[in-house]
């Protein structure tokens, strides 16, 4: 307990357990949930969620935490360690052999590659029930934001069209061991329904919506001009005299198709 925490690997340990309590209790786990820790640490989160669940399986990349979260967990539950980098986690296949359909995600992110976590996680949408993550507050404010808002952007776009997002509390830094430079805030995320889901192709989307807050100031005609002109971005019943920060994520999914049909 207690090793000197990695910058590296972006360590912050949870330790005030007034904020424990209240992430457990918004995961509130079961026993017949599959769970999956993103970056246990000393296990501040995992003793608790084992305790709730049962069985759980944690992503962990620093090989010198391992051997003490074992031996902590040991009396807790059943507790599977894949010593891995999670943004190289195959979810999908994870849920798979494991015989799941979905699974549940949570974790105090490590701050450095949380837009690639959430990336990652989107991919595999389809296999995951909820996820409740540790974010840098500003990143919660961007996931959640609504268009027109000044933080409405790729991120918000590109969650929105996977996933409901609900912010959950704010956390202050002296919550953590050390503490971050910036506050942190609790998210939930609820994978989309099938029948909710666009149908547009994700790459598409992707390049769209790059393209469009590659710009954010110009106007989409400018922005786009790559990639669709204006008569192209009209048939998709978006005002090409628009900024992208005032679209809502369905019309970047119009302009999208638009831009397969080419
Ligand atoms: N869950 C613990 C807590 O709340 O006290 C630790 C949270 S700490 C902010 C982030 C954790 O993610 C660290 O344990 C760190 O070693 C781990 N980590 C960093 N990069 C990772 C990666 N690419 N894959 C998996 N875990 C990673």
């Amino acid at each position: 307990m207690n090793a000197r925490p990695k910058k590296s690997f972006g360590q912050h340990f949870l330790h005030d357990g007034r904020y424990i309590d209240r992430i457990v209790s918004a995961i509130r786990p079961r026993a017949e949930d599959f769970v999956v820790e993103i970056g246990p640490g000393e296990g501040a989160l995992t003793l608790p969620l084992l305790a709730a669940a049962r069985r759980l399986t944690a992503i962990e990349l620093d090989t010198d935490l391992i051997p003490g979260l074992q031996a902590r967990a040991a009396s807790a539950g059943e507790l599977h360690i894949v010593h891995a980098d999670v943004l190289k986690v195959d979810f999908t296949a994870m849920a798979h052999s494991h015989g799941v359909s979905r699974l549940r995600i949570a974790g105090n992110l490590p701050y450095y590659i949380s837009s690639p976590i959430l990336f990652h996680c989107v991919e595999h949408a389809a296999a995951i029930q909820d996820m409740h993550f540790m974010l840098q507050k500003e990143v919660v404010d961007r996931m959640a934001a609504e268009p027109g808002s000044k933080t409405y952007g790729r991120l918000s776009v590109m969650l929105q069209l996977a996933c409901r997002v609900e912010p959950l509390f704010e956390v202050p830094p002296e919550a953590f061991r050390p503490p971050p430079k910036v506050d942190s805030a609790v998210v939930r995320l609820l994978p989309l329904a099938p029948e909710e889901l666009h149908d547009a192709r994700p790459e598409h989307v992707y390049s769209v919506v790059k393209a469009a807050f590659g710009q954010r100031r110009k106007t989409l005609s400018n922005a786009l001009a790559q990639l669709l002109d204006a008569d192209a971005i009209r048939r998709a019943d978006v005002d090409p005299r628009a900024r992208a920060e005032t679209l809502a994520p369905a019309d970047f999914v119009r302009l999208a198709k638009v831009y397969g049909d080419r």
